[in-house]
């Protein structure tokens, strides 16, 4: 496995892979690698024929009173995981060789930020947006892949790049879990034992609500209820508790069609965010990913 620490290294290293003919994945992360993160680098080494996964903790996507110094940080094992996994090329730059204090340039979607975690984190999205524009420029890949665990980031950078005409198909992973059901998440090794063992609860408000669908109940407030109490009995101190329209993000008051239900909470001062996109119809509800390859012009 190659390793890259500046823009410039990675172009001349990829230069060379496209001289070759070879197709490009990207796997985009902020490290402490989990197996949430080594299942979409085993789809890009599936479907890629080069695949590169980027660890970069983004000061532009966290706020002023957010976790950026307390986030983990483990490169060394990281590094050792990815080499096992096969990945070609391994991009981890320092903040200076991407960002200058004198760049004005920011990329936002309209809309699909207004709830959810857009919401409770402003300025979160045009963060990352800007991150994964800027990795989809030095990379060029023909393919990226990120995790439904960040649903609404899905949606947003799906949008982004088909607005933009980036030539890149999305795919998105289903969120790999615990046995318990709780989220891989990096921040997770942030939860003591007895916050870990509650954490589970907000799966289980999500799956409540999701079963709750299944036998025919279609009343947004009814299913938000559900999963707030789940939390809240849990422990969670709520951020939100949401029932969205899986295209548009914003809120429903009745369940139909591709739906997600998510949710958001602290634990002491660890956030968790959880959710389940369902597919909802008179003949009942199947869980669903939030993907959409129309949105692409570059079926590759
Ligand atoms: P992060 O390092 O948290 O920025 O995540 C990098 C990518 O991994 C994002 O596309 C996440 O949605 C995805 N991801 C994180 N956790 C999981 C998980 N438990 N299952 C699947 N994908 C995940």
């Amino acid at each position: 496995m190659k390793k890259a620490t500046s823009p410039a290294e990675v172009g001349r290293i990829l230069s060379d892979v496209r001289r070759k003919g070879l197709s490009i994945g990207l796997v985009p992360t902020m490290g402490a690698l989990h197996e949430g993160h080594l299942s979409l680098v085993r789809m890009s080494l599936a479907r890629s024929d080069y695949t590169v996964v980027s660890i970069f903790v983004n000061p532009r996507q966290f706020g002023e009173s957010e976790d950026l110094d307390k986030y983990p940080r483990t490169e060394e094992s990281d590094s050792k995981l990815l080499e096992e996994l096969g990945c070609d090329l391994l991009f981890a730059p320092v903040a200076g060789s991407l960002y200058s204090d004198a760049d004005r340039t920011r990329v936002s979607v309209s809309s699909l930020g207004d709830h959810l975690c857009g919401a409770s984190r402003p300025g979160h999205f045009d963060g990352v947006l800007l991150v994964v524009a800027k990795l989809f420029n030095m990379i060029r890949p023909e393919h990226a892949f990120f995790g439904q665990k960040d649903a609404q980031q899905a949606v947003i950078v799906q949008r982004m790049a088909a607005d933009l005409d980036y030539p890149v198909r999305i795919f998105i992973g289903p969120t790999v879990r615990e046995e318990d059901g709780l989220a891989m998440s990096s921040r997770n090794r942030n939860l003591s034992r007895e916050k870990r063992s509650k954490a589970p609860g907000i799966r289980t408000g999500l799956l409540e609500a999701a079963e709750a669908i299944i036998k025919g109940e279609r009343d947004a407030s009814i299913l938000k209820m559900k999963i707030s109490d789940r939390m809240t009995a849990a422990g969670f101190k709520i951020d939100y508790v949401e029932c969205v329209d899986g295209g548009t993000l914003q809120p429903v008051q009745s369940v139909e069609g591709t739906i997600l239900l998510a949710a958001a909470g602290k634990l002491g001062s660890t956030r968790l965010i959880d959710n389940i996109a369902l597919k909802v119809g008179p003949e009942g509800a199947t869980e669903t990913l939030l993907e959409f390859p129309g949105w692409s012009r570059y079926e590759r």
